[in-house]
């Protein structure tokens, strides 16, 4: 292949337009959401504790739902992903000063969450599964580490073997944040359910979304009631949740899901397993198609440590250089490929600790220190992880977009053939 039939070089792009923007169950909203979302407001039942009119709760008919596609006794929606962090975290009993570890490579609210709640985040690094690296994670363990904050980023599981193996070991809670990964799997167990709770995001870019919204899912009834108390001020006097004592209240915030929102997730759960098999097919004719190219470039795969789980919303290879890097994202994007980089120093993406400039300058409401004065001296820098950094840093991301034709994804990986042959 000549370097010369590359887009960039005035070729002609092996794709005939960018794909649509990824948004799996955005662009799949349709009659059904309209019309779950026009029942709501022709009963008038806007709250979910009770309506203008009686009728069934959308949100509770939500989390009976969730609990059954994932197969646990507890779930309670909230407003938010970075809420049902909170939650989760107000679950396992979270204390001032109680260390947190959470990955290099995570949306910015999983270490916030932390530090939110009193905690103190420290990071550790990511393995070329792009998810903690247990290693690193067992090093960074001390006396005051309370959790482990497993993120399944970019729809795929992290080593849940050797994960839990340490936490069982050094008696650490697991957090799985599952936000990017709803409906994934480990070895038959979905991502979520196998640590002490499991946290989602129904944010609008995720794989099913209600604008904004987020779901905490556990198995221990004490957990729960910790999880559904600071998620409404006064949980105990409220129906349909597990009994609470009037002493145990604690000072909560209210980050309630609001009904419209319930209507419209319940309808998006529905569409759950037929995005996943969209993604699951073409991500595989995309791998197959590339993996002679990607090999003789000297470029490897992101490592999926469970395949058949994976919910395939992107597919991530990493190429031996930076440069190549660099060119291999400018080349394809030419070739109408929406190919982006994972890290660059100089361009802002809170997905990567070291933009994390709120918990690297450890940043609270005040100038005492907030959650950090409460533990041992941390301490923070822009390099910390360096292998996490190299691998970002040369790693390439596309999104697999549910809504390409198999004849688009044919395209895709012809333009990835001739930008890959031509590394
Ligand atoms: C999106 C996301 C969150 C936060 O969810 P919000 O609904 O935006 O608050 C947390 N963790 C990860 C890994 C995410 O991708």
């Amino acid at each position: 292949m000549k370097r010369n039939d590359l887009a960039i070089h005035g070729g002609k792009p092996s794709c005939n337009r960018m794909p649509p923007r990824m948004l799996p169950g955005g662009n799949s909203i349709g009659k059904e959401e309209e019309d779950a979302v026009i029942d709501v407001v022709r009963r008038k039942r806007l709250f979910r504790f009770y309506g203008a009119t009686d009728g069934p709760s959308r949100v509770a008919e939500f989390e009976r739902a969730f609990c059954q596609y994932m197969d646990v006794p507890y779930a309670i929606s909230v407003n938010t992903g970075t809420s049902s962090l909170m939650c989760g975290l107000a679950g396992i009993g979270l204390e001032p000063g109680d260390e947190v570890i959470v990955p290099a490579y995570t949306w910015i609210s999983s270490p916030a969450a932390v530090a939110i709640m009193g905690g103190i985040p420290i990071i550790a690094e990511v393995d070329e599964t792009l998810t903690l690296d247990p290693a690193d994670v067992a090093g960074k363990i001390t006396p005051r580490t309370k959790a482990i904050m497993v993120v399944h980023m970019r729809g795929a599981s992290a080593r849940m073997d050797e994960l839990l193996a340490l936490a069982r070991e050094h008696h650490l809670y697991l957090v799985e944040d599952t936000a990017q990964s709803c409906g994934a799997s480990y070895k038959g167990k979905k991502l979520g359910t196998m640590g002490d709770v499991g946290c989602f995001s129904l944010q609008f870019q995720k794989i099913i979304t209600c604008g904004d919204g987020g779901v905490t899912i556990c198995s221990n009834v004490d957990t729960f009631k910790r999880c559904i108390m600071l998620h409404d001020v006064v949980a105990g006097t409220r129906e349909g949740f597990p009994r609470l004592a009037p002493d145990d209240l604690r000072p909560a915030m209210n980050l309630r899901m609001p009904e419209l929102s319930g209507a419209v997730a319940l309808v998006q759960l529905g569409r759950l397993d037929g995005l996943l098999t969209g993604m699951r097919q073409r991500k595989q004719a995309m791998k197959n198609g590339m993996r002679d190219a990607l090999q003789s470039a000297g470029g490897s795969f992101r490592s999926i440590v469970d395949e058949k789980g994976d919910a395939s919303i992107a597919l991530i290879f990493f190429l031996p250089s930076i440069d190549q890097t660099d060119f291999a994202v400018k080349a394809l994007r030419a070739e109408n490929i929406d190919a982006t980089f994972l890290y660059r120093p100089d361009c802002v993406d809170n997905h990567v600790y070291a933009h994390w400039r709120a918990i690297l300058n450890k940043q609270t409401w005040t100038d005492r220190g907030g959650p950090w004065r409460w533990g041992e001296p941390v301490e923070y820098s822009r390099d910390m992880c360096p292998s996490s950094l190299d691998l970002l840093s040369r790693a390439v991301h596309i999104d697999v977009n549910p809504l390409l034709s198999m004849e688009e994804i044919d395209q895709i990986v012809a333009g990835l053939d001739k930008v890959l042959n031509a590394l």
